[in-house]
């Protein structure tokens, strides 16, 4: 059987005897038509290598093989290997690998090629997905990501917004980031409680060193873990007052409105200082 041919997400579903299950944040894709949208918008398509993490029914994974993309899916719920075997069977350019995304090794998936990571990510576990993606030792080509809608917010937003924050600062520092779908509830089965929204995400080319980044998750961590506070408060056990003028930003600030190259300069002032 060729993709074309096979039967409808909802009846393979029902056939395998497959239903959402909660603790691995299940909220199925079954329109095909948003699928293609969201792997029109992640620019995919022949001779490129995609890796998606949690096919599930394989509604988004077969999207992804029309465009022509190699797909390699990692997928935790083992009860998806027989609806997923078929879906191997009905194209060559298919591996699922059974595991949790959290603990795989990106090297050893993309074997040294670029790969770009395509998801409707589980709730549960996309933020720190998200984090290990940006700051781990493997650069993905691009990542096309559902997340909520307030998620995709905190990603987005800039300095002054409401959203921006922690994840935003470490996200802007390492990417590009747009806000390229709005996805509401009703389109997933079962429907969350609340909408969601695609970002796309392309890897700076001037990416921060590990060293960089880990002070920058240290600053971040204590500059908006008290967000409110002043900078010469806030960062107190970090060098306070001196270790903000030496980033050449006012220690009166707060971190909610300190752009991202004001964090990275408090990183590097910081890695100075130590
Ligand atoms: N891609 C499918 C779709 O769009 O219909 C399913 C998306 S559903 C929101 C999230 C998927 O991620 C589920 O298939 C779930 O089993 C899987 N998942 C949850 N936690 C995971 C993890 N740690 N590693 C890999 N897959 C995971």
């Amino acid at each position: 059987m060729s993709l074309a041919d096979l039967p409808s997400l909802r009846e393979t579903l029902e056939r395998h005897g497959l239903w959402a299950k909660k603790a691995f944040g299940q909220h199925f894709l079954l329109d095909l038509n948003v699928t293609r949208k969201i792997a029109r918008l992640a620019g995919v398509g022949a001779g490129d290598h995609v890796i998606e993490v949690g096919p599930g029914p394989g509604g988004l994974t077969r999207a992804l093989l029309e465009t022509g993309a190699r797909v390699t899916a990692v997928e935790k719920d083992e009860r998806f290997r027989p609806l997923l075997d078929e879906l191997c069977a009905a194209s060559p350019d298919l591996n699922v690998i059974f595991a949790d995304a959290l603990k795989v090794d990106e090297t050893a998936l993309a074997a040294g090629a670029p790969a770009h990571l395509i998801s409707n990510l589980p709730y549960n576990v996309g933020t720190p997905l998200l984090i290990k993606w940006l700051t781990g030792p493997w650069t993905p080509a691009s990542l096309t990501l559902m997340f909520q809608r307030e998620v995709a917010d905190r990603i987005t937003q800039a300095p002054g917004e409401d959203a921006y924050g922690r994840l935003g600062v470490i996200v802007q520092a390492t990417c590009s980031a747009e806000r390229v779908m709005d996805v509401p509830a009703r389109a997933f089965t079962p429907p969350p409680k609340v909408d969601s929204a695609v970002v796309r995400l392309k890897p700076l080319p001037e990416r921060p060193s590990p060293e960089r980044l880990e002070a920058l998750q240290t600053i971040t961590a204590a500059a908006f873990g008290q967000r409110r506070k002043m900078l010469r408060s806030s960062l107190k056990v970090l060098g306070g007052e001196a270790l903000v003028e030496a980033a050449g930003l006012d220690p009166h600030d707060r971190a909610e409105v300190v752009p991202v190259a004001g964090f990275l300069a408090l990183a590097d002032a910081w890695i100075a200082r130590r």
